[in-house]
């Protein structure tokens, strides 16, 4: 049975609502920026334990993988983290529950997340002579006739569990986190980001912060001016965030093409700022300060009157289109790991790049009786479903796996 791009594309979508219609009234009301007093208010990242458990096997001096998820699952998985009250940070699939001698406990609902990727897809064309498809034939580099190819996008759903709802695996111990920034111990990685802005910083301002594109500066106020360390942290982050969309950088329309204030596009554009800034936050652990932070976004004053407003016009946003926070995530991480890889990191030996992030416990340790080392974690990982946004209309299917 053939299915339409469109069809796929809604189904998509589908899924995306029912998480975003979870969250629209958290962000109309200002909450996605407020966190709770659980993690001493600062987001942690939610983290995969199968990767966990590789780097727990890896051998000394392995390239370890990095354990946590990123863009939109990282905000997917952390938001229900909050909303649940999982004291764990830990995810991962029903079957690799079950390799760990572990189970879902009954009833226990999952959360879908999705993986993107391409694969390569021979390409066909209809020969004008015959009517028949045949392949499209072209010219190699070293002038053999092959198949064309192309790259076919493609999404790999998975649904995992908080370690909270499994039984059989020690509970996480709690963090050591530093929860507040202190006035007299600055974070290293927010100095350095600072420090390293690829686009020039200006502490000029009285009473308002922006980022000019046409010049390629940020106008913030004075770090004393501001009302803590986390509020001008948190406002600098936002504003080195607007400026990773430069043509030269990561080219995002909303900086690229001239927005008026207040319009969709500038909302859109400062969702993403926001977003960057939170990924940040999660990274070094940083308690950033938004309550503040976004009465000082001036630059919506013009338009939006209230703190209230800016929140009821992303509300609307994600509203209109179920995709968008997803799309927002997604470009919120490409500039937090531009800013990192480029800023933060910039001239850091890897001990130093360690000593930057928060001290997090990564040892897995079970209950079940099976030991770490004993588990087979090479072998991919299935997803539950596959769906592919290209290529030949009759593989666009929802393929079920069971
Ligand atoms: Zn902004």
């Amino acid at each position: 049975m053939a299915e339409n791009k469109a069809n796929s594309y809604e189904k998509l979508t589908q899924h995306r609502q029912e998480f975003v219609d979870q969250i629209i009234n958290d962000v109309t009301t200002g909450k996605l920026f407020e966190w709770s007093s659980q993690h001493c208010g600062i987001p942690i990242r939610p983290k995969s334990l199968r990767a966990m458990v590789k780097n727990q096997q890896a051998r000394e001096g392995t390239q370890k993988e990095s354990p946590y998820y990123h863009g939109y699952n990282a905000i997917k998985l952390f938001m229900i983290a909050m909303e649940k009250n999982y004291p764990d940070n830990r995810w991962c699939t029903y079957n690799f529950a079950k390799k760990l001698g572990a189970h879902v406990r009954k009833g226990e609902k999952g959360v879908l997340i999705e993986k993107w990727g391409t694969i390569q897809k021979p390409v066909y064309k209809i020969d004008p002579d015959t009517q028949q498809i045949v392949p499209d034939m072209i010219q190699d580099k070293d002038g053999n006739m092959v198949q064309k190819m192309k790259n076919v996008p493609y999404v790999d759903y998975f649904v995992v569990f908080n370690v909270s709802q499994i039984e059989g695996i020690e509970p996480e111990k709690q963090k050591e986190f530093v929860s507040h920034v202190d006035e007299n111990e600055p974070n290293q990685a927010m100095e350095l980001m600072i420090q390293n802005s690829e686009a020039k910083i200006v502490f000029d301002q009285s009473r308002s912060n922006e980022y000019d594109p046409a010049k390629d500066e940020i106008h913030v106020m004075e770090r004393h001016k501001f009302e803590d360390l986390p509020a001008f942290y948190g406002t600098v982050a936002h504003e080195i965030g607007h400026s990773t969309g430069a043509a030269d950088r990561l080219d995002r329309s909303g900086i690229t093409k001239p927005n008026k204030f207040g319009s969709v596009e500038y909302a859109k554009e400062e969702l993403r700022a926001e977003l960057t800034a939170m990924f940040l936050q999660m990274e070094y652990g940083v308690q950033l300060n938004y309550k503040n932070h976004i009465a000082y976004l001036q630059n919506w004053s013009k338009g939006l009157k209230k703190e209230e407003d800016v929140y009821e016009q992303w509300g609307e946003i994600l509203r209109g289109d179920p995709n968008e926070l997803a799309k927002a995530a997604n470009d919120a991480d490409k500039a937090s790991q531009y800013i990192i890889s480029r800023m933060i990191e910039k001239d850091l030996t890897k001990e130093q790049i360690e000593a930057l992030k928060p001290k997090e416990e990564q040892k897995v340790t079970l209950t079940s009786g099976k030991k770490v080392e004993e588990i087979d974690v090479d072998s991919k990982q299935e997803p539950v479903r596959t769906l592919q946004l290209g290529g030949n209309s009759s593989k666009k299917k929802f393929r079920k796996r069971g």
